[in-house]
């Protein structure tokens, strides 16, 4: 059989969380009554005039300028012709030949490489409705017209599922690091549509299929390897792809055609007649830039230098924001660096993604996590004691880790003083076996040990009590002496 070539290209839709609309006032929030956040012009109604929210207009700046990009100073709003009850302006207000951002490229790891993918455009554009399904009818919220999006558009650069997977991730992580979007794919804030093609191994790019509407990264990677299969097949068995837009079941577990694939004709694109053209100054170009937070790459630096952390470690903490965030915090605090990170790693990430979902949450801030390495370091809780016990009661509580570990006596006996009363019990109570010692007997050391943490009910520092327990021993064999 002939090799191939898989070429996957993705477009991608973020919404922006902005506090109104794109061209009115209206909230733009989820998960409001039905058809209460509408106005004449989001419902595109005649004679309404719509005006550009400057919020939105910096949001994709910021997310091309993360993307590496060049922004235009003149960008330019197109109408998008479709008719489609979801959309009651009958056009959706978009971007397409002088979009706000072009050719960037976003750096991401795929199994321990580090990739780039080319970003060809980012587009502002409007949300349409939503169409609901239910009980055989169709009924239609009009509360996400006029949302202000972002479409990413990518280079072809992905071979697999798993590398198109592992892009969006570092989009994910991307847009919540610079604040434009809370990225939820379950609630539609992050969606995705993947073209691919396949070619014969050096062969030019193939015929391409679209398929829409992907809204879970595992539905993005199911996809494309089935999608990448069908046409291998088709290829091999001397057949052509056609090129249409394809739609995923992702409860079958298969693709199916839609239409073929509409020409751009179709949509009769023209200039948006009622917008001015967006003009960008490089004054406020280089001050969206200058307050853009670090890069992953920037953060990964700051771990391996400052806090002395090894490559595999400092990858980890920054792959997310969100762990950044924990670890910095925790950090800055002045506790162990290097131990900090562990249990990030060991521990808390562990935890986080034991529910299994696609997008885990971390149920503790860095205030509580700075007193887990505190309780450790200093010797007050044993690292068992809070992976089994305190990290799990006070995940997704505002708990702290010290006074539930009070409160519920997971406190470990760790003052010297206290240490040297139950050792000295200890010793009198098993008097002929401590004098074992004086013979050169070692294991009497492990023996009585034992029996300080059972007097204390396993709370003893086991390290502390075999120190002190050493240094009565000999102490008193000098006195025999
Ligand atoms: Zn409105
Ligand atoms: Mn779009």
């Amino acid at each position: 059989m002939a090799l191939y070539d898989v070429r996957i290209g993705l477009e991608i839709h973020v919404e922006l969380k902005t506090d109104t609309k794109l061209f009115c006032a209206c909230p733009n929030s989820f998960g409001d009554e039905p058809n209460t956040r509408c106005c004449p012009v989001c419902l595109g109604l005649p004679g309404s005039m719509p005006s550009v929210n400057a919020k939105a207009v910096e949001y994709a700046v910021r997310a091309g300028l993360a993307m590496n990009c060049t922004i235009p100073h003149v960008s330019k709003w197109v109408r998008k012709n479709y008719f489609y009850p979801d959309l009651p302006k009958a056009w959706q207000t978009s971007q397409l030949d002088m979009p706000i951002a072009k050719d960037g490229y976003v750096e991401y790891f795929h199994n321990g490489d580090l990739k780039s993918a080319g970003i060809t455009r980012i587009q502002l554009e409007e949300d349409a409705g939503k169409l609901i399904h239910e009980h055989g009818k169709t009924r239609i919220d009009y509360n996400r017209c006029g949302v202000p999006l972002i479409e990413i558009v990518t280079e072809p650069d992905f071979s697999s599922g798993d590398e198109a997977v592992a892009f969006l991730k570092e989009i994910r992580n991307m847009m919540r690091l610079i604040g434009v979007s809370d990225v939820k794919m379950q609630e539609g804030s992050l969606r995705c549509d993947v073209n691919l093609s396949v070619s014969e191994h050096g062969a030019p790019r193939g015929i391409r299929t679209e398929t829409k509407n992907l809204n879970s990264f595992k539905a993005v990677a199911r996809s494309c390897n089935y999608e990448a299969d069908r046409q291998i097949e088709l290829l091999a068995a001397g057949k052509a792809v056609v090129q249409e837009t394809r739609r995923w079941d992702d409860v079958a577990g298969v693709g199916y055609g839609m239409r073929t694939k509409q020409d751009s004709a179709d949509y009769r694109f023209f200039r948006e007649p009622d917008l001015l053209p967006i003009m960008i100054t490089d004054e406020e170009i280089e001050s969206i830039k200058s307050a853009l937070p670090p890069s992953r790459k920037e953060r990964m630096e700051k771990y391996c230098v400052k806090f002395g952390l090894s490559r595999y470690d400092a990858e980890i903490l920054a792959s997310d924001y969100r762990i950044s965030l924990l670890f910095e915090g925790a950090a800055s605090t002045g506790v162990d660096p290097k131990r900090t990170a562990n249990i990030i790693i060991c521990d808390v990430l562990k935890m986080a993604k034991r529910t299994g979902e696609e997008d885990p949450v971390i149920g503790i801030d860095s205030k509580q996590l700075a007193e887990i390495v505190m309780l450790i370091d200093s010797g007050k809780v044993g690292l068992t004691t809070v992976q089994k016990d305190i990290l799990p009661n006070i995940w997704d509580t505002d708990m702290s880790a010290g006074e539930y570990a009070e409160n519920n006596g997971l406190m470990l006996i760790s003052d010297a003083c206290e240490i040297e009363k139950f050792v000295r019990r200890v010793i009198e109570d098993n008097r002929s076996v401590a004098d074992d010692y004086a013979s050169g007997n070692e294991k009497v050391i492990a023996f009585l040990i034992g029996r300080v943490m059972k007097i204390t009910n396993g709370k003893c520092d086991a390290k502390l009590a075999g120190e002190t327990i050493k240094k009565i021993l000999n102490k008193q064999e000098c006195k025999k002496k």
